[in-house]
């Protein structure tokens, strides 16, 4: 219970932060197509250099995949710090955050 209101914490707070707050991480994303890449990376200060003064929630409503066009159907954070030993997830976007898709 305690980690999942955890969790919701840093989701809530990564994604109301101005990306270049969180220049040493790394973003994971994904457009859920067939034929696309899965999981492409990119370091969150490129991202903030791209979307300069953008929270990463709405750097994230801006995004599409590079190959398809396609809006994010998943993203997380990996929050490493160089030398860090416990790097963690947080789940941005996705079944994770938003529950089961309806038909
Ligand atoms: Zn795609």
């Amino acid at each position: 219970m305690a980690a999942n209101l955890s969790a919701r914490k840093l989701q809530i707070d990564a994604l109301s932060a101005e990306a270049a707050d969180y220049a040493h991480c790394f973003l994971t994303v994904d457009c859920g197509a067939e034929l696309c890449e899965r999981g492409r990376t990119y370091p969150v200060g490129g991202l903030a250099g791209v979307y300069p003064g953008l929270k990463l929630g709405e750097i994230l409503k801006r995004m599409r995949c590079t190959a398809c066009g396609g809006a994010l159907i998943s993203a997380r954070l990996l929050t490493a710090r160089p030398g860090q030993k416990h790097a963690r997830w947080v789940e941005l976007v996705g079944p994770a955050v938003q529950g089961p898709r309806r038909d």
